[in-house]
């Protein structure tokens, strides 16, 4: 690369631009690099003029770019720290100072965690040391196959272990993407090579289809006034690697998923298109994301859902313009260089980022930057698969989490774990760093009392969901002393006294079955159920005793997602079991939520078990509970 390729494309962003400064710290830069070559059998020069020329093309200011020149100079030739301060000034030594200390840092692949704080926590000073050896990173990894083979390999762990996280941390998906599928290259390359091949022939089939449907949704979107633009989402190799491993689907299965992007002017465009697309397919449900509510730690912003479109699935991404450049560029917006035209769309997202970074726009604020990066990395440890992979956890979680983080199935089936190659019991609570592999059964179990002992919402809602549908229904409380629990081979009630009864046993010996005539005895405060004619009871002790029916009034409880048609849905639902509903009562809740209440009186329990399900299969129902009316 020559140096005018660089200036020119400093020129394209930045009208303000001290060329003269820039050439001078290139040449001073390939002086002082001028008997050194890189292992490519280039000029070492080239190596500081691509770094800066990746900056140039994230728009950096000059300090970042002069720096990017400078960076090698302190760590590889004679030159001080003061020498280039005399030169370039305090601001650029700094940078070049930052980056160089993190060459110092010694990087173990176990310890990858602890590299990056100290990494992050010497570059607290200024991010753009850590925005400059990201690209000084991906610099080396176009390069690196010229290295050893040994060396390619621990380089590629390195980054995919450190590097691409870190760009994923401060937003920077186009870097972080580009480092992931370099690494992968190398690391695996029969399967890059295969992804290479089938990636190639499956594009001409796929190319009409996803024009098919993006002419669909321009036109209905235009029929909107909307002006948005609709682009097919290249899925990058390691992505869609990562995909067949997390879900356990073949290439094809991953691959073949259409995903396509929106870009709108504005926010409620973004929710306008979600709309129309929902109008137009069936969405999936539990696909849908709203990031802009709720933008991911990251600043990442966006709406993500799927439908069903031609039959099969096709994953949309909405975001504005301003959300798309965050998504790709990251934190390297907040110090990219202004031009010289007054932008206020740029100032606002200048200042949306200062917000939400807590920074000052100088950075010079150490203490809000440390608190920045405690909220990115302290709540969070990472975890090695037995396969070297990491599994990113909040602090706290035990192998359970682990477990679920894998895969839905693994959580469930898991009944032990090894840390560190030591069985641990499965409360134990994991650290950054440690190698889990977790011990499976045939059959999933998840049990009531991980409930206590997890500590992320997947597993949580995972277990509840298992649990729910495969243990047992809470029942609304009739007798106080009692506990209304009935497990699930117990489809009937007793009436003792004339009054329902949880607490039983049937007799073993005479096995009583609803309909024959029964009694109960009390023992060791239980009351067990006989039939009338058991000859094993004493006529004494015994008390009357009948099967209930438990046609008494109940109220269903539901708390859902509000939307069109939901109430509707819901007594449809229940109409189709033959139940009549005595009413209804339906009151909006915080956040777009809405609690119904509906009368019921059941005939007996395997309706309301039968009630209960159906309606909890109805889309966007939440929490469901019943109660004595
Ligand atoms: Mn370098």
């Amino acid at each position: 690369m020559r140096l005018s390729k660089l200036l020119d494309k400093i020129k394209e962003y930045n009208h303000q631009t001290n060329l003269d400064l820039i050439r001078k710290a290139y040449k001073f830069s390939r002086e002082l690099h001028k008997d050194k070559k890189r292992a490519s059998g280039e000029p070492y020069i080239q190596h500081p003029l691509n770094v800066a020329y990746i900056l140039a093309e994230h728009k950096l200011d000059d300090d970042s770019i002069i720096a990017a020149l400078l960076h090698d100079l302190v760590e590889d030739t004679s030159i001080s720290l003061d020498e280039i301060k005399k030169e370039f000034g305090e601001e650029i030594a700094s940078l070049v100072d930052g980056l160089t200390k993190l060459t110092q840092i010694k990087y173990e692949t176990k310890r990858n965690v602890e590299y990056i704080r100290k990494m992050l926590v010497s570059s607290t000073k200024d991010v753009r040391i850590i925005l400059i050896k990201l690209a000084d990173k991906l610099h080396n990894m176009r390069t690196v196959k010229y290295l050893e083979e040994n060396k390619i390999k621990r380089v590629c762990r390195e980054t995919l272990y450190v590097y691409a996280p870190l760009a994923h941390k401060l937003g920077m998906a186009s870097i972080k993407d580009e480092l992931e599928d370099l690494a992968f290259k190398h690391l695996h390359p029969t399967m890059y090579q295969k992804f290479k091949e089938k990636f190639g022939r499956r594009k001409m089939s796929r190319e009409n289809e996803i024009k098919k449907i993006i002419s669909i949704i321009d036109k209905r979107l235009k029929e909107q006034g909307i002006n948005a633009l609709i682009l097919g989402r290249a899925k990058h190799f390691y992505s869609v690697y990562k995909k067949m491993i997390e879900k356990n689907r073949s290439f094809e299965e991953i691959y073949d998923l259409i995903g396509l992007r929106i870009i709108t002017d504005t926010v409620k465009e973004c929710y306008e298109a979600l709309g129309i697309i929902h109008n137009l397919w069936t969405p999936i449900p539990g696909e849908f994301d709203d990031y802009i509510a709720m933008p991911k730690p990251n600043m990442y912003q966006s709406l993500h859902t799927a439908v069903v479109a031609f039959n099969q699935s096709v994953e949309f991404q909405i975001r504005t313009y301003e959300m798309d450049k965050l998504a790709e560029e990251g934190i390297a917006i907040h110090w990219s260089y202004k031009g010289v035209k007054e932008d206020r769309q740029f100032d606002k997202r200048l200042n949306l980022l200062k917000q939400i970074l807590s920074l000052q726009s100088e950075s010079k604020n150490v203490k809000e930057f440390m608190e920045f990066l405690k909220d990115v990395f302290e709540d969070e440890i990472y975890i090695f698969t037995p396969k070297g992979d990491i599994i990113n956890l909040p602090k706290g979680s035990c192998p359970i989490d682990f477990a679920y983080a894998i895969h839905s199935s693994v959580g469930d089936r898991c009944n032990g774990a090894i840390v560190n190659g030591r069985i641990v019991p499965l409360r134990h609570q994991l650290k950054s760093g440690d190698m889990v592999n977790i011990l499976t059964s045939k059959n999933p179990s998840p049990k009531r009392d991980w409930l206590k002992i997890v500590n992320t919402a997947k597993a949580r809602n995972r277990i509840k969901q298992f649990i729910s549908s495969h243990e047992e229904i809470p029942l609304p409380k009739l007798d106080n002393k009692q506990k209304p629990i009935l497990t699930k081979q117990r489809s009937t009630l007793v009436n003792v006294n004339k009054k329902p009864i949880y607490n039983y046993r049937l007799a073993k010996d005479c096995n009583p079955t609803p309909r024959q005539k029964i009694i109960a005895q009390l023992s060791k405060n239980r009351y067990t159920i006989h039939k009338q004619s058991c000859s094993n009871i004493e006529r004494r002790k015994s008390i009357g005793a009948s099967w209930a029916d438990i046609s008494f009034p109940l109220v269903i409880k539901i708390i859902s997602k509000d939307r069109v048609g939901l109430l509707a849905d819901i007594l449809n639902t229940i109409a189709a079991t033959g139940t009549n509903v005595n009413l209804t009562r339906s009151r909006k809740m915080s956040n777009n939520y809405v609690g119904i209440e509906l009368g019921v009186t059941p005939e007996n329990l395997d309706h309301i078990r039968d009630l209960l399900s159906k309606i909890k299969n109805i889309k966007s129902v939440g929490k469901i509970s019943i109660d004595k009316k």
